[in-house]
């Protein structure tokens, strides 16, 4: 059994390498690369993925996985090599359902998709990339359908992000939130907005950059493994354990964009950089879920990072680096500014309180789309109808409506939005139960200390990688189920010493 384990994890190392080299090419493509490198790119990044599809979808792997039932079930469940081994038949299984010829039409389907939107958007025009959509959703329902036995088509597609998770109990999550969520917009929009005129003066770019990599290192973000670099959308990504890198974007007339993007894709990476080195080239070097990934940018960016006690450390450095900028604006007033509630069209745009709106709008309707309830043709005017109701604004157009997110044009529809809402709920969860086993991470955030909490989140959350389920995950760290009660708290207590709420 154990050269057998061991071949198994060689395999599956070398398909790691192949899918890493994969990701670095990638991370150069946004980052450095020439314009010029663009076509020679493209292929390189499809020949390693093809190699490593072919790798990882090899029947020799499924033998091995066959062969090691009898150990993995001798084994406790949590034992590393059983998950391992459950973490890699999991993969195999979803990989090989799904025939080689179908995958090849959909990604070139999808590229093809992704390039009449790029064209679609700033034009303003929908029916250029319905075709496109149309196709898209025969291929989602079409891939769904591999994966028969399901109880809703949605299933198999948010369950490849979200293993575990279905369209009925995200659905349920979804409708206990929204119902307490709209009447505190309500109650938040009706008050004077927030003046956020400190953040939008000129704050030159290489001080912004310094200050975010300062706050970034007291969270503790490894630099020794891991460095920040410029691109146009940010991301994090990985190479190996010991290589975790983070991207942002400056803007110099807005403060916030750098500092909390910053803070955001350094949640990621903490997340990564703490999973146990032991391993590394397995796929268990990974994060739990979609949604247990956005739990750690969010918890990072929104819950630490655009808190009170935060600024009280930071603000005054923060003044010192831009004194012309800020040194006659009170930490209230910046306070407020970066918190700042109100109706928007943009989901990357909005904030925590009406942030959530957007992706339940979105995962509502890709379930009608999938279902065969909801026609391609009539998305727009459905679109525009829940912004009307539900975030109270409609929009004026499509481009910043339907053809906002590059998501549906440049992937399936089903499964991509869920993770955004369920990592603001776990990202609350988490940090409930993480202030309930140590009381004195508030008081430590105000002296700009976090080594309690990052501590807490490598034992409990990190270390594990994808070992558990997000649903065991919860379980686990919180000693009950997914709960949308703790984020509810969070949000009333926060917005409610802002705003007054009903
Ligand atoms: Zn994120």
């Amino acid at each position: 059994m154990e050269s057998k384990l061991q071949e198994l994890k060689a395999r599956l190392m070398e398909v790691n390498d192949l899918n890493m080299a994969g990701a670095l090419l990638s991370w150069d493509q946004t980052t450095y690369m020439p314009p010029g490198g663009a076509p020679a790119r493209g292929r390189q990044l499809g020949t390693l993925a093809q190699i490593a599809h072919e790798k990882a979808t090899d029947p020799s792997i499924g033998k091995l996985l066959d062969d090691l039932r009898p150990y993995e079930e001798s084994l406790p469940y949590e034992s590393d090599d059983a998950s391992l081994i459950r973490v890699a038949r999991r993969d195999y299984e979803r990989l090989t359902k799904v025939p080689a010829a179908f995958m090849a039409q959909l990604q070139g389907h999808i590229a093809t998709g992704y390039d009449v939107w790029t064209r679609a958007r700033p034009a303003n025009d929908f029916k250029m990339v319905r075709p496109a959509l149309e196709k898209t959703l025969d291929l989602s329902r079409q891939l769904a359908n591999y994966f028969p036995g399901y109880e809703h088509i949605a299933d198999p597609l948010i369950d490849f992000a979200d293993y575990g998770m279905k369209a009925s109990s995200v659905r349920a999550i979804f409708s206990q939130l929204r119902e307490k969520l709209v009447p505190n917009v309500r109650a938040i929009t009706a008050q004077p907005p927030a003046d956020d005129e400190c953040l939008h003066q000129h704050f030159p770019e290489d001080k912004q950059l310094a200050f975010g990599l300062e706050v970034i290192k007291r969270f503790g973000y490894d630099f020794n493994r891991g460095r920040q670099d410029k691109t146009h959308h940010p991301f994090m990504t990985k190479f190996s354990l010991g290589d975790v890198r983070i991207t942002t974007r400056v803007k110099e007339n807005d403060l916030g964009e750098a500092i909390f993007s910053t803070m955001h894709e350094s949640g990621h990476a903490m997340y990564e950089q703490g999973i146990n080195m032991a391993y590394e080239g397995t796929p268990l070097a990974n994060g739990a879920s979609s949604g247990v990934h956005e739990s750690q940018s969010r918890l990072w960016e929104n819950v630490v990072g655009r808190s009170y006690g935060f600024w009280e450390y930071f603000y005054p450095r923060l003044q010192a680096v831009f004194p012309e900028q800020l040194k006659s604006v009170p930490l209230d007033t910046f306070y407020k500014a970066i918190n700042k509630v109100q109706r928007s069209l943009i989901r990357t745009d909005a904030d925590e309180v009406t942030y959530n709106l957007h992706p339940i709008i979105r995962f509502d309707l890709e379930l009608q789309m999938l279902e065969g309830k909801l026609e391609v043709r009539n998305l727009p005017e459905v679109w525009r109808a829940r912004y009307t109701s539900d975030v109270g604004i409609t929009p004026p157009d499509d481009k910043d409506g339907v053809l906002q997110d590059v998501h549906w044009y440049g992937g399936v529809i089903g499964g991509a939005f869920q993770g955004y809402t369920l990592g603001n709920i776990l990202g609350a969860q988490f940090y409930a139960a993480a202030m309930k086993a140590h009381p004195e991470v508030t008081g430590e955030i105000g002296r700009g200390e976090f080594g309690t909490l990052h501590r807490w989140l490598i034992e409990n959350i990190y270390q594990h990688g994808a070992k558990f389920t997000a649903g065991e995950l919860v379980q686990r760290v919180t000693g009950g189920p997914l709960s949308v009660e703790p984020y509810i708290n969070y949000l009333k207590t926060k917005y409610g010493a802002i705003y007054s709420l009903a």
